[in-house]
């Protein structure tokens, strides 16, 4: 009998580094065969078993079989002091890439994947120092766009680590079609058998948790299981069902940092950025939420409100006397690829009575890459609202300056990590000139961000940017505090903030 999870019969293609993508492999032939292949076609519960156990768009054994067949190898381990590794990979990004391909193109992609991924899983050359016929792995489709694999005969991590290495090496080639090009990234979560879970169920689950902890730490990685990420994960859950209340619960608020003119010495505008008094851990900066409310999907309800939020604040100001500034507000990907967004925008305005030329939406050029067509309606249709549009964080993503002339911008943003080796490093330096140049000729204001040093400052004002934001004039303050600043009540809060 042919042990589960060895490959045999259909060959697989590797296609690493041939980005065009193979012909989609039939739903009779599975990209990886296993004992339980789908036999004759014309066999009804034949039929039956392959609906039920593979993934039609890949042909790939789907969760249900993979449960079946890493039950089976785990028995066998049990039985003869064997030791296992389930690797869970996931596609970063996936959503947003189906988004940019569509259905059809996502498909081939998929398959792509899958077939990349079968290669590195052969199972001749997987695991250093077992006979061949020891040799087992076996790949599956587990979800939309998450991939497992179980390797038999473990003798060491470094075993599993080689694989998922293999692995992401193997998808992150270019994926081309239509002119479309995607660069994928992957990420795997790893528990060992029998070292992070004696059950099935249990080792999935480590496998699962671990994988969570690989996008946490930024994605694009391989992470092992450990027993500290049950914690984790639980805090993370947490968090999540913490942060789907705290908007009702009046938990979330703006803070406003001021942007600065230096050659007058005063405030030109401010930027809102969202906080969460969590009613256990205090203040939270949006680097400990965001990824939660973005993967949760919360951050459209959240970035609706914090539109409206900031909008009301910078109108409330003007009512109270102030010199009318612009407030500038970070949308994320996910709010604007909404057919909605351009309606969440005109309705904040309405709403709080701001006249859109004081709003300013922040958007960054890696939210322009996933789908540059849709973002370019979106933010043109906001433009023609009478909103300002600012490029954030520039210099970091793939810039591309394309989207300098194609993009209705009003201001780019210079990113805090150019600012952070001003004046010394001359590359730097030449780059940062660069683009205030550019800015100057394009009529866009330019504003740089992260400014902690007077060095900075000087160097930036010598070379024609003196718009700047930053600690060296002022943290972010609460609304009412940054009011008194700019009465000349209060002075600037400058340095960095209270941890
Ligand atoms: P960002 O848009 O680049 O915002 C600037 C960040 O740099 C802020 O961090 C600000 O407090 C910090 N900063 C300002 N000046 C300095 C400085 O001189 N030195 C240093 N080291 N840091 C400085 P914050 O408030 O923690 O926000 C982090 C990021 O979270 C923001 O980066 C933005 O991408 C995101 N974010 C904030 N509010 C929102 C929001 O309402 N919606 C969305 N989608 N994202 C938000
Ligand atoms: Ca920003
Ligand atoms: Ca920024």
């Amino acid at each position: 009998m042919n042990a589960p999870f060895e490959r045999h019969g259909t060959p697989v293609h590797d296609t690493a580094r041939t980005p065009a993508p193979p012909s989609p492999p039939r739903a009779e032939a599975p990209a990886v065969a296993c004992d339980a292949a789908p036999p004759d076609a014309h066999d009804a519960a034949a039929d039956l078993r392959r609906l039920r156990c593979y993934d039609p768009v890949t042909g790939l054994p789907n969760r249900l079989l993979f449960r079946e067949q890493l039950d089976l190898q785990r028995r066998q381990a049990q039985r003869h002091g064997g030791a296992l590794a389930v690797l869970m990979a996931d596609i970063d990004d996936f959503r947003r890439i189906k988004h940019t391909l569509g259905r059809r193109r996502s498909d081939l992609f998929l398959r792509t994947i899958a077939q990349r991924l079968a290669s590195c899983v052969r199972a001749s050359d997987l695991v250093a120092g077992a006979s061949a016929h020891e040799r087992r792995a076996g790949l599956a489709r587990v979800e939309g766009n998450e991939f497992a694999i179980v390797l038999t005969h473990v003798t060491e991590p470094a075993d599993a680590e080689r694989v998922a290495r293999r692995m992401r090496e193997a998808a992150g080639a270019v994926f081309a079609i239509d002119g479309i090009e995607v660069f994928p990234t992957l990420s795997v979560g790893v528990a060992l058998y029998p070292g992070d879970g004696a059950g099935t169920d249990e080792l999935l689950e480590h496998a699962d948790i671990a994988l969570g902890r690989a996008k946490d730490l930024g994605k694009d990685r391989v992470q092992f299981y450990n027993a500290s990420m049950n914690a984790l994960a639980a805090d993370r859950l947490e968090l999540e069902s913490m942060l789907r209340r705290a908007l009702d619960l009046g938990e979330l608020f703006p803070v406003f940092q001021p942007r600065y003119d230096v050659r007058t010495g005063l405030p030109c505008g401010s930027e809102a950025l969202l906080r969460w008094r969590h009613p256990k851990l205090g203040e939270l900066a949006p680097g400990r939420f965001i990824d939660i409310a973005e993967q949760s999907r919360l951050i459209v309800p959240i970035g609706a409100w914090m539109l409206e939020a900031a909008s009301r604040q910078n109108r409330a100001w003007q009512a109270a006397g102030l010199v009318p500034l612009p407030v500038g507000v970070n949308v994320s990907a996910l709010q604007i690829c909404r057919p909605d967004f351009v309606a969440t925008v005109a309705r904040a305005l309405e709403r709080s009575g701001l006249n859109p030329r004081w709003l300013e939406i922040e958007v960054t050029e890696s939210m322009l890459m996933q789908d540059t067509a849709g973002a370019l309606r979106a933010l043109q249709a906001v433009k023609g609202l009478g909103a300002r549009i600012a490029i954030d964080d520039f210099g970091t993503g793939f810039s591309s300056l394309t989207y300098l002339r194609d993009f209705p911008f009003d201001v780019v943003k210079i990113d805090r990590s150019f600012v952070q080796r001003l004046p010394e490093d001359e590359r730097t330096a030449a780059i940062t000139c660069g683009v205030i140049e550019l800015a100057r000729r394009l009529r866009l204001d330019v504003v740089a961000e992260g400014v902690e040093t007077d060095a900075q400052r000087r160097f930036l004002q010598l070379n024609g940017c003196p718009l700047m934001q930053g600690y060296l004039f002022c943290r972010p303050l609460p609304a009412g505090d940054l009011e008194r600043v700019r009465r000349g009540d209060a002075a600037p809060s400058t340095g960095a903030p209270v941890p």
